[in-house]
Parts: C-alpha cells; structure tokens; sequence
C-alpha cells in the first residue's frame, strides 16, 4: 500500500508535519491514502485543497526587502504571497472594524494584536486555490507566532530571514516612496527598536528548530535573489526526481508503506 506525505527537504526538520494541521479549516486532508494509480503517479489528480500547505514565513527587519523578493518568489515558483502588512493596510482602506485601531498601531510602529493579524491570514488561506504559501512580515512577535499555530493549527516549513544593516534599512525606507504612513525617520526608529526587541526571538525560535535560511540582503535584488533561489529549488529538484504529480505544487511525494 502507498500512503501520502509531505515532501519535506532535507534540510528541514520533519516535525511541522507532525503537527496537527487544523484540516478543517485549511480544507486539506493531510495523509489521505491512495490506493490507486500507485504505478502512474501522473494520472491521479487532486484539487490544490486536498494538500498539506507549504508555508514560508519571510522575516526580515522594516526595508531589509521582504517584499521585493517576494515578488520574485511567486515569479519563479508560483507560491501565493500574503503580506500581513498588506492585509492590514487594506483593513484600514475599507475602514473595516478594528481598521482605526490598526492604523494608530502602525502608524507609531506597534504591533496588531495577534488575533486580528491571524484571523486575516488565515481567511486568505482558507479562501486560496493555492497550497504554498509565503507568509511575509509575520510572525512578529512569539505570541504572533504562537497564535498562528493556535488558531491555524500549522507550522511553517521554511523559514526566511533578510539580513540586513540598520543603516541600509533605514536608507531604503526612507527612499521608497510608497506613500506608506509609517515610512518616516521617527516611526522607523520605532520598528527598528521592536524588531529587535520582539522579532529577533521568533527568528532564534525557528533556527533553534532548524527551519532558518539567513540571507545576506546587501546587495542589489537579482543578487540577493541568487542567495534566495537555491532553497526553494531544492523542493523543486526533490519533486522532480521523485516523479511527483507535476500537478502538484511543492505538495506532496509518494513513499512505500512498510506497515
Ligand atoms: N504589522 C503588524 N503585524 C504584522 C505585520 C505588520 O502589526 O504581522 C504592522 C506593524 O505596525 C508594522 C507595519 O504593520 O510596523 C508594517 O508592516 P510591513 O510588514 O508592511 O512593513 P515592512 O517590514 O515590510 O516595512
Ligand atoms: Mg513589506
């Protein structure tokens, strides 16, 4: 008999998938079993729905280029790219509930409240045909980080850390002109400060468990990307050596069952 499970690099330690995913919210049915088509892999088709997500969270201090190269990302291997920053900002655009409250904290360079931030991420995941995911601009904090895995029952499988230098990230921000209201020296200074103070720790989280990839972000956005590419194209090659459903994205492999 085949069974079902994740495709998971080497590199990465296999205990996210070990962790109860809140299936029914995800709408997957991880572990699911195929007793068919075990000689054609190829043949069987499944909705996107029917895997375990792939998630990438993208840390990073404010303008150290989380954004940029999750641009470049989805360009190169098609993951879906939720901005939580994004989400938030939209909030304030629909002047949805809490959207007042979400402006004065960004506007000061405060954290949202992990529920609101959560609950936003998770609607867009739970509403996407996608099944991988990049996570930018969270978990923030170890209580964002904590509730994710609370409230969306998932853990992520890679995690990206830009590396930056104050002075570089300062440059950046203050020369975006994004129009963005916290992109100012005063508010800057802020994010800098609770970064270090309560983003450092969540990044120590994720290298203590092995999920870490420490990227040099020095440099212009093709060669930063050059340090970026050979990640997740260790999960492409595995895919394809492994004669996955190219249907299938980063999902899923087929092992033998020896019980
Ligand atoms: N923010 C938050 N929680 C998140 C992500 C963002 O509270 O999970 C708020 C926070 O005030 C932050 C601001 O939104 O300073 C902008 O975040 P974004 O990730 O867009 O900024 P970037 O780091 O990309 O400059
Ligand atoms: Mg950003």
């Amino acid at each position: 008999m085949w069974r079902r499970v994740a495709l998971l690099s080497p590199m990465i330690s296999s205990s996210s998938r070990s962790l109860p995913l809140n299936q029914a919210a995800l709408g997957v049915k991880v572990g699911e079993s195929f007793a068919t088509d075990v000689n054609n892999p190829d043949e069987r088709t499944l909705s996107p729905k029917e895997k375990a997500p792939f998630i990438t969270f993208v840390l990073g201090g404010p303008g150290s280029g989380k954004g940029t190269q999750c641009e470049k990302i989805v360009e190169t291997f098609g993951l879906q790219h939720l901005s939580a920053g994004d989400l938030l900002r939209r909030e304030i655009a629909l002047k949805n509930k809490n959207g007042a409250m979400i402006l004065n904290l960004i506007k000061d360079g405060k954290i949202v409240p992990s529920e609101v931030t959560v609950k936003l991420i998770q609607k867009e995941l739970e509403s996407s045909d996608s099944c991988k995911f990049l996570i930018d601009g969270f978990p923030r904090t170890e209580e964002n980080r904590v509730a994710f895995e609370r409230i969306v029952g998932a853990d992520p499988d890679v995690v990206l850390f830009f590396d930056c230098p104050e002075e570089e990230m300062v440059k950046r921000v203050l020369n975006r002109n994004q129009g963005r209201i916290d992109d100012n020296i005063t508010t800057m200074k802020k994010r800098l400060k609770i970064f270090n103070a309560l983003n450092r720790p969540v990044i120590d989280y994720y290298k203590n468990k092995g999920k870490l990839y420490t990227i040099n972000a020095i440099g212009s956005v093709d060669d930063i990307f050059q340090h970026v590419l050979p990640i997740f194209n260790s999960f492409e090659q595995l895919k394809v050596s492994r004669h996955v459903n190219p249907k299938s994205p980063l999902g899923s492999i087929l092992v033998e069952n020896s019980s």
